[in-house]
């Protein structure tokens, strides 16, 4: 039997291969266009950006080392221009000799691959414009970099090949402006997962452009390329790259009148046979079946194309096999990013009108306490029945090894529960007892059975603040990475002591960063009766998503001329400084911030304190941070993979409504009226907000504001009970000091607060001890009212007369209310 195969790359390649090992006797014919055969496309990128070093390594095998392994006949820089069905053969030509000679065959394999599409634009065949399929290609884009050392270069299309040929130039110093159609990069993902990539690229001074299009390119005067966008801008770049697809190389098939299928694909069967069973085909050329859908797409992936190589060896060798389709196992490294995906993506449900839920858990990729854990996003999407459709990853370590694990499932019909019930390899260096695979079996199968429902990002800012109560359940110290709009803050941990600040007639959705302490709350909430909804990925996942995903303008009025203007000069702070470093590797958000806020508390006003994290998040949570916190980020870097934030501690900031800057104040509260309490508060937390300190001493009808709202049962005479049952307690009683009319003017204050969303008492309160103001209760004062320690609310210090005379001495001021 001969067997002809076009193509002697990915698909062409395995067929050969295979069919040797199959039958020793086969003629075995492998017809090459190209210079190379077997090459290794994938790596072409990294020999561009110099990380595979060695140009050689990407030659997988040569033809003379074909011949001498497996006997096959391989020819390169011999191109098929032609099928003749009816008497079996093909027509070469030699590209060397220009010769054209006959290949007969008993079974044709085509494997011609996609070709890189270059749109009908002008200027597309300028010189500095480039697109990148194989070696040559490879060739003539290093040697460019190499040679013309280019600052600038354009990458149009953010795709897998787009970014790798974006990192790799970066990394030659070349400063890339990717441009891309669509809002997003990868579109295999989720605009809110594909938005940690974007924050990643624009973290690592990739100047990103999109929902932007390529509408022309021209040569400037002074030699550089002008790139037209669809917005009217241009940029100017030295090179440019199209990356902005492939299509099917179908010419040989369509002139041969083989059936062709979607998107210009061939059509084939189960067996890889073209509507001429003597013809097969495979790789990036075919349509192939969607495993998920059952309908027809194309899947332009090495996986495929070498493992339908091999089946139609199987086949043509007589053996009953077939191809069962794919559901699109991709994984792309983006810097020091991972991002891994199978299966549909919303967008593609939502076409093919299929019912689906979804949830994102943000996870370590091992034990958080050994060393190196660094952290996942990830997405499953799934059916009211658990049926899986589809898994995004983005992260750094483990990221595909787990989208591989739910690929595997989905291949073999699991459902989310399987998820939750796989056992999967733990050691603390590798994973977690609950691996994330389990992780997100646990939250979809939570959503499933109804014990959590979800929110998602994109529907927090379409919620009627007024029908909804949005409480942030991070602790304090947190909040300086932003919060949602009116959202009110009650930590997890005091969640049950703070009920009554959350109404119960309406639904809640409860967000903490990464979606596991509002799930905690939701689970109480839900328990006593509330409607309680979790933010799925939470605050992490929501701030990247509704956050800015272009950083093009920042660039817009800068001219670089050459590579060395390229890198940043670091501001270089001046006089005698302290240099602290603070090891957060490991540590999921919040976890950097908080250690980062612990050490700036201990250190002077100027002092640097560098910070070390794995969480990414941390890249754009440390800059707000150090933004809202007065602070001042001095740099911010990988090194080998470990972000690395340098912070110089700032002098307090000013407060607004111009308190004196430096002066501590006092406050002695001795009235317990709702009004007065208020502007108490409101000056307390001025005062800390200056950088200052204050410290708020309650005596007599004060002390009742210091009360908890419920009876508390305590051992009392009965003079003490008398006056018990008299005064007000807690700040639910308080009333306004005029207009109270029988209750009216206090609840309509109250309802003006909330309405403008300012914090109500109970919360001010809170917001003035998680801020570092004292609350003292007079000791003199309790003894004469009966009140009892018990009776007061957490945090309170109970001192004397002399306590509060030695903090006012502190203090420039001492303001009775
Ligand atoms: P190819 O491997 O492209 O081989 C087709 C060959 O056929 C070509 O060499 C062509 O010259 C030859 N040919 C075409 N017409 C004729 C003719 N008429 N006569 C003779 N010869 C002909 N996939 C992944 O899964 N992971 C990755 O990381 C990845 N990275 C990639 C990076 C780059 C830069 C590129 C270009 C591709 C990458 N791919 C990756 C895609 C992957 O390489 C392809 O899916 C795979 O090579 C397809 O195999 P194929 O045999 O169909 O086509």
């Amino acid at each position: 039997m001969k067997v002809v195969i076009v193509g002697g790359v990915a698909g062409g390649a395995s067929t050969a291969a295979r069919l040797r090992r199959m039958d020793e006797g086969a003629e075995i014919v492998m017809l090459e266009r190209g210079p190379n055969i077997s090459f290794a496309n994938c790596g072409l990128p990294y020999h561009i950006g110099e990380v595979i070093k060695d140009r050689e390594r990407l030659l997988v095998v040569t033809p003379e080392k074909l011949k001498e392994m497996l006997n096959i006949d391989s020819r390169v820089k011999n191109e098929v221009v032609k099928i003749n069905r009816a008497e079996k053969f093909v027509m070469v030509r030699d590209l060397e000799t220009n010769r054209t000679y006959e290949e007969s065959y008993d079974k044709l394999v085509l494997s011609p691959g996609a070709a890189p599409i270059v749109p009908p634009l002008p200027g597309v065949n300028l010189p500095g414009v480039f697109t990148l399929r194989n070696l040559p290609d490879m060739d003539r884009i290093k040697a460019f970099v190499d040679e013309e050392k280019p600052a600038r270069a354009v990458v149009v299309g953010g795709g897998f090949i787009g970014l790798e040929i974006a990192e790799n130039l970066q990394h030659r110093g070349v400063q890339v402006t990717l441009i891309e159609l669509l809002n997003q990069v990868m579109a295999p993902i989720d605009p809110e997962m594909a938005a940690l990539v974007h924050q990643h690229l624009i973290f690592k001074k990739v100047r990103l452009a999109l929902g932007d299009g390529l509408k022309s390119i021209s040569t400037g005067e002074d030699g550089w390329l002008k790139v037209g966008l669809n917005s009217g801008r241009t940029v100017d770049a030295q090179m440019v790259i199209l990356s902005i697809g492939v299509r099917p190389e179908n010419r040989l098939a369509k002139e041969a009148d083989l059936e062709l299928g979607v998107r210009g694909t061939i059509r084939v069967n189960s067996h890889m046979q073209t509507s001429d069973p003597d013809i097969y085909a495979v790789g990036d050329v075919v349509e192939v079946i969607n495993r998920i859908t059952d309908e027809p797409t194309n899947m332009a992936l090495a996986g495929p194309a070498s493992r339908q190589g091999r089946m139609v060896a199987d086949h043509i060798t007589g053996r009953d096999v077939s191809f069962k389709g794919v559901v699109g196992t991709s994984v792309v490294k983006v810097f020091d990013l991972t991002v891994s995906a199978v299966g549909l993506n919303t967008h593609q449900l939502e076409q093919a009108e299929m019912e689906f839920m979804n949830v994102i858990v943000h996870v370590s990729n091992h034990a958080g306490y050994y060393p190196g854990a660094s952290p996942m996003a990830l997405k499953l999407l799934f059916s009211p029945e658990g049926k899986i459709f589809g898994a995004q990853a983005v992260g750094i370590e483990g990221v595909e090894k787990r989208i591989d694990v739910i690929a595997t499932a989905m291949q073999a019909g699991m459902s989310v529960f399987d998820l939750e019930e796989l056992e999967l390899s733990y050691a603390p260096p590798f994973g977690s007892s609950r691996d994330p695979v389990n992780i997100v079996g646990f939250t979809a199968g939570n959503v499933l059975r109804g014990d959590a429902k979800v929110m998602h990002w994109d529907e927090v800012n379409q919620l009627d603040r007024n029908a909804m109560t949005v409480v942030d359940v991070r602790l304090p110290e947190e909040l300086g990475l932003g919060m949602i709009d009116g959202a009110i803050n009650i930590p997890l941990q005091g969640i049950r002591q703070h009920l009554n600040e959350i109404p119960k007639n309406r639904p809640v959705l409860l967000y903490c960063q990464t979606g596991q302490r509002s799930y905690f709350a939701s689970r109480v909430l839900n328990q006593l009766g509330y409607d309680a909804y979790n933010l799925t990925g939470g605050y992490k996942t929501y701030s990247h998503a509704v956050g800015r995903q272009s950083n093009f303008d920042v660039f817009e009025h800068v001219t670089i001329s050459s590579r060395e203007e390229i890198k940043e000069i670091l501001p270089t702070p001046s006089g005698a400084i302290a240099e602290v470093t603070v090891d957060a590797c490991g540590l999921q958000c919040p976890g950097p911030i908080l250690k980062l806020y612990n050490k700036i508390k201990e250190v002077n006003v100027g002092d640097i304190v560098t910070v070390q994290a794995t969480d990414y998040g941390f890249t754009s949570d440390v800059e707000a941070w150090a933004q809202s916190t007065g602070n001042r980020l001095l740099s911010l870097d990988t090194e080998d993979g470990i972000i690395v934030a340098k912070i110089q501690k700032g002098a307090p900031k000013e407060a607004a409504g111009g308190v004196v800057m430096g002066k501590n104040k006092t406050l002695v509260i001795f009235s317990g009226d709702l009004d007065k309490a208020l502007a108490g508060f409101i000056i307390a937390n001025g005062v800390i907000a200056s950088g200052n300190e204050a410290a708020m001493f309650f005596t007599f009808w004060g002390l009742n504001l210091l009360r908890k709202n419920e009876h508390v049962k305590v051992k009392k005479n009965l003079i003490e009970r008398m006056f018990g049952w008299m005064l007000p307690r807690g700040t639910q009683r308080a009333k306004l000091s005029q207009m109270h009319m029988a209750g009216m003017g206090t609840a309509m204050i109250k309802g003006i607060m909330k309405k403008k969303n300012v914090d109500s008492l109970p919360q001010m309160i809170k917001t003035a001890m998680d801020n570092g103001v004292r609350i003292q209760a007079c000791q003199m004062s309790m003894d004469l009212l009966g009140i009892k320690r018990e009776e007061l609310i957490d945090g309170i210090e109970v001192v004397g007369v002399a306590t509060m005379l030695a903090a006012s001495d502190d203090s420039n001021g001492v303001i009775f209310i």
